[in-house]
């Protein structure tokens, strides 16, 4: 028997843009307190305050971005994040961004997954860091290793918390955090948190969307 799917209405990207860009805004804002509880344990106690003041920044330039190209809008909103997060994490989550941006600027027709994979090394670059020090690192490399091999984004949405959960474990090797060295151990890392609960969001949104 041949299945025929209700037509759904076409998502106007500009109209999608906004609801990623709330859903980010409204995880932050619910966990902020759980972000900065993490990073009171091993760093300065900012890093929620430092995440609702940039989403909550972003959201309110939604109207501006959607009316950009992807490529722009991406770049834009990278610029939004280092100057409002600030903080460690700002330039982190600015240069993926920004190099999002420039990945699609420069070839429109890449695929997404190769795009952020090159933005994620540029954070690795920016941040001196790599993977298994105990960072947001720690979730955007299997994140980006996960959309590399196809994996379907509700699925993916689900797993992610399980990339910041593995940093519980691990002794922190940059960052204020460092500063403890096994100290650090068995405390889950802020930034890679916030990275698990933002990268669900945007999961959750593109698959409800059903893009991709
Ligand atoms: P700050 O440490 O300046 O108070 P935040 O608390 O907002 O900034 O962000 C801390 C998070 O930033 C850490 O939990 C970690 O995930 C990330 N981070 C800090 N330094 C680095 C680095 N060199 N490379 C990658 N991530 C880093
Ligand atoms: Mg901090």
């Amino acid at each position: 028997m041949i299945v025929v799917r209700d037509p759904r209405p076409a998502i106007d990207p500009s109209a999608l843009m906004g609801r990623v860009i709330e859903a980010c805004r409204d995880i932050i804002v619910e966990q902020e307190t759980y972000l900065c509880d993490l990073d009171c344990a091993i760093g300065d106690g900012d890093h929620g305050t430092n995440m609702r003041r940039g989403l909550e920044t972003l959201a309110a330039e939604q109207h501006r971005l959607a009316g950009m190209p992807l490529s722009e809008a991406m770049s834009a909103a990278g610029t939004t994040l280092v100057m409002s997060i600030g903080g460690a994490a700002g330039p982190l989550y600015g240069t993926l961004l920004l190099e999002i941006g420039r990945g699609l600027a420069a070839d429109p027709s890449v695929r997404f997954a190769d795009v952020f994979q090159q933005a994620v090394a540029a954070v690795a670059r920016r941040g001196k860091s790599a993977p298994g020090e105990k960072t947001l690192l720690d979730v955007l490399y299997p994140f980006s290793d996960a959309l590399i091999n196809h994996m379907r984004l509700p699925i993916l949405a689900e797993k992610i918390q399980g990339f910041a959960d593995m940093t519980i474990d691990m002794k922190a090797m940059r960052g204020r955090a460092s500063f403890l060295g096994a100290r650090s151990v068995g405390h889950m890392d802020p930034g890679a948190a916030s990275c698990a609960l933002l990268c669900a969001a945007v999961c959750r949104q593109l698959a409800e969307a059903d893009v991709a």
